[in-house]
Formats: C-alpha cells, sequence, structure tokens
C-alpha cells in the first residue's frame, strides 16, 4: 500500500470491511489502513492485491487452457476485430467504438445478466469517477467512455458479493488481474461475476492532472467543475471541463495526452498488460489514418474466450455490432507505440528500478533482448518522466499554450508510432 508498485485497483480497501479506505483521492489517492484487520481478511487482501505479482502464464494456462491464438503482446486470443456498435446513440456516447457498452446493453437486454460493474462520474463530485452497479441502459450509457485519472473499481466487491443475480464486470487491466486472482482462489466476492470486459491500459494519471490543466486555463478551483469528459463529441473526442460559471474549456483528446509525462501514475509504468489480457473480451481505439480520418469511433476488439466470442458472433448475427476480422500483423502495427511502451519500456524500467534496490513487481515471464538503442531510449524516457513530474516543470507547462504544447506532444506520439512500425515478436530473444 505504501510503494509505489500499488495500482488503486481497490481490491483491499473492498474487502477490508471498513479498515482500509482511500483517503485522498484528489491526491496520492492511497489505500490506508485506519482499523485493525484480521488475518483473514489480510490474506484474501493480499491473493487480491495485483500490484507486486501476478503470474501471466500461470493464469493464462488456467484461464485461456484451449485458445486457439497466443502472442506476446496481445494474450489469449480467437480473434482480432475492427468494429464498432450499430446504435448511433452507443456509439456516440462511446469512447471509441461503443463495444463495451453495446455488449453490456445487449448481455442485459437479453437477460444474460442483471447487472454490470462500470464506472461513473460521481454525481456528488463531478471531478472524480466512482464505480457502481449499472442495472439499466441507461446506467451504461452513463458509464461509457474512458476516464483517464485513477479509478478504484474493486472497492465495490461488497456490492458485487452483495448483488441479487448475474453480473458482468468491467475494469482496467490491474483491476481485472485482481478479479482473476480472486475468482482462481474461489473467493465469495467475485462469485456472481459471470463475464469479464475491458478497455486497453496504456496509463493512467493523478488528479493533479485535472487541477494542472484547469489552472493553465486561469482556473484555480476544482470544486467548481459541474461536468468532466476525458472523450466528449465525435472520436476521438475532446477532454472537456464545464464549469459551474457556464465555462466550457476543451482540448482535443491527442492534445491532451500532453498532460501524461506530467502527471503518470508510477505503476503505469511498471504494468506490462496492454490489452487487457485477463478479460472475456478487450477493446481499444483503432488507431490508424485509414479509421481516424473517418472519425465516427472505430474499436478493435479483441475476443479471448469461447463465452467471449460467441457474444460477438451473436451481435453481429443480429445486426448489434458492425466487426471484421484483421491479422495479428495488423493490430500490433496499429499499437505499435503502445506494445513498445508495455511490452519493452515496462521491463526496462523494471530493470531500471530493480538496480535502485526497490520492490519490483513479479509478472511471471520477461520479454529481453532489446537492442542497446532501445535501453538509450528508455534511460531517456524514463529521465524524462522524473523531470517532467516535478513541480518545476508542471509549473512550467502551465504558462504555456496547452495547444502549442499538445500539438508537439502529437507530432512526438506519430514519430513514435512510426519509429515502433516494425516492431515484432521476432526481433526479441
Ligand atoms: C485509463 C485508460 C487508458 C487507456 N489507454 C488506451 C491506449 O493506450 N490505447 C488504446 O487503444 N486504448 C486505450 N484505452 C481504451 C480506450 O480508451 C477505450 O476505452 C476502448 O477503445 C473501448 O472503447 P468503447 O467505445 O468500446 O468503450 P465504451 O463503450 O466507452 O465503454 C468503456 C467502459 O470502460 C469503463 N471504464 C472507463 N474508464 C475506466 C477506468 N478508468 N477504469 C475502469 N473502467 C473504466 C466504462 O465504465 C465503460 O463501461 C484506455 C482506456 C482507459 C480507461
Amino acid at each position: 500500500m505504501r510503494s509505489e508498485l500499488c495500482t488503486r485497483c481497490g481490491s483491499c480497501v473492498g474487502l477490508s470491511g471498513g479498515s482500509i479506505v482511500f483517503h485522498d483521492r484528489e491526491g496520492r489517492y492511497l489505500p490506508r489502513q485506519i482499523a485493525d484487520v484480521d488475518d483473514a481478511t489480510a490474506a484474501r487482501a493480499w491473493t487480491a492485491c495485483p500490484g507486486k505479482e501476478f503470474n501471466f502464464p500461470f493464469y493464462r494456462n488456467h484461464f485461456y487452457p484451449d485458445a486457439p491464438h497466443f502472442h506476446e503482446y496481445i494474450g489469449s486470443y480467437q480473434e482480432l476485430m475492427i468494429g464498432h456498435s450499430t446504435d448511433e446513440e452507443v456509439r456516440r456516447n462511446g469512447a471509441s467504438g461503443g463495444i463495451i457498452s453495446a455488449i453490456l446493453i445487449y448481455l442485459l437486454e437479453t437477460h444474460r445478466i442483471d447487472g454490470a460493474v462500470t464506472l461513473r462520474m460521481s454525481h456528488s463530485k463531478p471531478w472524480l469517477s466512482e464505480p457502481f452497479i449499472a442495472t439499466t441502459r441507461a446506467d451504461i450509457l452513463e458509464a461509457a467512455q474512458s476516464k483517464y485519472t485513477i479509478s478504484s473499481v474493486n472497492e465495490l466487491l461488497p456490492q458485487i458479493a452483495a448483488f441479487d443475480g448475474v453480473l458482468a464486470y468491467v475494469g482496467i487491466s490491474p483491476q481485472v488481474q485482481s478479479i482473476r486472482k480472486l475468482q482462481h482462489a474461489g473467493d465469495p466476492s467475485v462469485k456472481n461475476i459471470k463475464y469479464i470486459f475491458g478497455p486497453f491500459y496504456g496509463n493512467t494519471l493523478y488528479f493533479s492532472s485535472i487541477r494542472s490543466f484547469l489552472r493553465t486555463y486561469g482556473e484555480r478551483d476544482y470544486h467548481n467543475i459541474s461536468k468532466l469528459y476525458f472523450r466528449y463529441g465525435e472520436w476521438p473526442g475532446n477532454m472537456r471541463i464545464e464549469m459551474k460559471s457556464g465555462r466550457v474549456i476543451e482540448l482535443k483528446k491527442f492534445h491532451a495526452n500532453y498532460l501524461i509525462p506530467f502527471h503518470v501514475l508510477q505503476n503505469s509504468l511498471y504494468c506490462t498488460d496492454f490489452t487487457n489480457e485477463y478479460t472475456d473480451i478487450s477493446g481499444g481505439d483503432a488507431w490508424a489514418p485509414v479509421y481516424e480520418e473517418r472519425g465516427r469511433g472505430f474499436s478493435m476488439i479483441v475476443s479471448r474466450t469461447p463465452q467471449g466470442q460467441a457474444i460477438i458472433d451473436e451481435m453481429i448475427k443480429e445486426g448489434n455490432l458492425v466487426a471484421n476480422a484483421i491479422t495479428e500483423e495488423e493490430a500490433i502495427k496499429m499499437h505499435s507505440h503502445g506494445y513498445d511502451f508495455k511490452k519493452r519500456g515496462s521491463f526496462i524500467r523494471i530493470t531500471f528500478r530493480r538496480m535502485t534496490g526497490k520492490a519490483v513487481p513479479d509478472w511471471g515471464y520477461r520479454i529481453k533482448g532489446f537492442p542497446v538503442s532501445r535501453w538509450l531510449m528508455e534511460a531517456m524516457i524514463s529521465s524524462m518522466f522524473v523531470l517532467l513530474r516535478t513541480r518545476l516543470a508542471r509549473w512550467s507547462v502551465e504558462q504555456m499554450n496547452p495547444v502549442f504544447v499538445g500539438k508537439m506532444f502529437e507530432k512526438a506520439r506519430t514519430l513514435w508510432k512510426k519509429s515502433t512500425n516494425k516492431i515484432k515478436r521476432k526481433e526479441l530473444v
């Protein structure tokens, strides 16, 4: 809980019966123990924790024994597709193609589930996200879109356990890993969860990103936020903040990405699960010029289990979803910079961290054999993260025009994508 390895998944908080709480959600957002925890509870929380350890090969063999395909970057899968919801309202509300929301609505309306664990923006504190169990189409639409600041979905474990009915669960990769650990351990808290879905996961940001973004626009008090969206409007969408005064601040998503190196959660840098490998179905943005130019929203869909594939097939057949298969090579090219960041960069960053004598996570596998140039590049990137997260750097960027900084960041991303275009497993040992 005190290390930089905490993912803030919320499992220890949820399992602790009130003895562990998140006390500073607008700050470091760390769990804190406020009362005694008995040994049995501590053992459950320790088992559930995905920050220190998650054995990828072990859980892959356990949950995906017969998957027809496996790639070290993508995980086990049945099929790779590009698609979108055919329901325009769902597609428009979704972060990319509205796939995850469409699936949840479909399962709800066909009575396969009674509720879905999702994440919406809080009604009382609209600058923070909050997990809840969606039981209607309107609830699911309210929860759609990506939230890029810290979320702690698993603090909802008591409500998940007490729910009267079958649940689908949506979470980012560390949260899903924790649910899988609990399922493997036979923990009663997750007995109602039948389906697991989730978005790809590049990184997540501290709340300081919102404060800093506001300061850039001359707004000093985040309490004056009335609505916060990370992906508002036409795909890929805008970061948009509506203030109580009626002022609206909006910046292209690609430009708002400039906040990442200044406010990234340390643990994101050690996480090697980009595509949410332990879900039934996961989804990411279909980042390719051919889709980006068209707007409207396209997702990459990875079906991983037979039950996940069956849902996709059924939804396509019934006209709820449009999805076309793509090759592994196309899929990797589309997110080459993401794989470079998570499947190369993370392992190098873990090695750097180990060299300083600090605790490192154990993922049960290692990708190695990177060229010297990649190590040097990572040394530069890691130094940049250290430098840009200082108060001075954050203050300096707040004095600049966010559109200008955002454009520079977008250019850097394009260059990174180009330079990693040919990233292939066979280049590695
Ligand atoms: C923190 C984060 C980082 C991401 N990084 C990348 C990336 O680098 N590359 C990429 O291609 N895609 C990334 N994605 C995924 C992408 O933004 C879309 O979520 C994905 O394409 C699914 O789109 P959709 O339209 O199908 O989802 P929607 O229909 O919009 O549904 C999204 C679902 O995810 C849930 N959700 C949203 N945010 C969170 C969160 N923080 N924690 C838990 N649950 C959440 C929502 O409640 C909703 O149920 C990221 C998503 C998140 C949340």
